[in-house]
């Protein structure tokens, strides 16, 4: 079967940045993130079933999830959130699993930001971790995402260690200071890499 890479990396350490580039080279990727969203689309059974559990104003008038009262319920109860994870995990999981079967390129990336915190490293043969220090994250969530030091912070804090993630690792793109070109010859090199595994399977 497909080779799968998982990517992931804290809040700003470049994950876009990179799949983008990859993508470039005709990889497929399969982004965690959108398929969360896609699973409780307007008009899904997921999203049927939240405001079923949750009430009717979990829903917009214009059918879409009203987000941030459902984040704002799931911060504050530890058992809501438990509820939507089992949920929404399953059908996350099986959107992946299906993505990575239906793959075109020679391998395929999964970019999840919370790709250990929510154990989707079992769907992939190898992980990739983008590392940046703290000091970055900060400052570069700060400057893309116009948010508050305390804000960025608290995300980092919500997220696993860099050093837990680090240990999950079997590839590092450290992104501390690396000009585009030589992000782009890492890249490069790990595509190499990548294709010469899928030929050993
Ligand atoms: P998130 O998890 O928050 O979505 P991400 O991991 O996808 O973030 P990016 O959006 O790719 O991170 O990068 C975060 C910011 O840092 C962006 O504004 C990006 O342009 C910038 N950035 C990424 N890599 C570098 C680099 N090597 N040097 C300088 N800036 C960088």
């Amino acid at each position: 079967s497909k080779l799968v890479i998982g990517l992931t990396g804290g809040i700003a350490s470049g994950k876009t940045t990179i799949t983008d580039q990859f993508n470039k080279l005709g990889i497929d990727i399969i982004d965690a993130d959108i398929i969360a969203r896609q699973v409780v689309a307007v008009n899904s059974p997921a999203l049927a079933q939240i405001s079923n559990h949750f009430g009717d104003e979990y829903i917009l008038p214009d059918g879409q999830l009203n987000r941030n009262l459902l984040r704002n319920r799931i911060f504050a109860n530890e058992a809501d959130k438990l509820w939507l994870n089992n949920l929404l995990h399953p059908l996350i999981r099986n959107n992946i699993i299906n993505q990575t079967k239906t793959a075109n390129s020679d391998y395929c990336i999964l970019v999840a930001p919370l790709l250990i915190e929510n154990k989707l490293n079992q769907l992939v043969d190898r992980v990739l971790v983008v590392d940046v220090s703290e000091k970055l994250q900060i400052e570069r969530t700060m400057l893309r995402d116009n948010s508050s030091e305390e804000v960025v912070k608290a995300i980092i804090a919500s997220q696993v260690t860099r050093s837990e993630r680090l240990k999950q690792a079997d590839d590092v793109i450290n992104n501390d200071d690396l000009t585009p070109s030589q992000l782009i010859q890492q890249i490069n090199s790990l595509d190499k890499k990548y294709i010469a595994l899928t030929k050993m399977v």
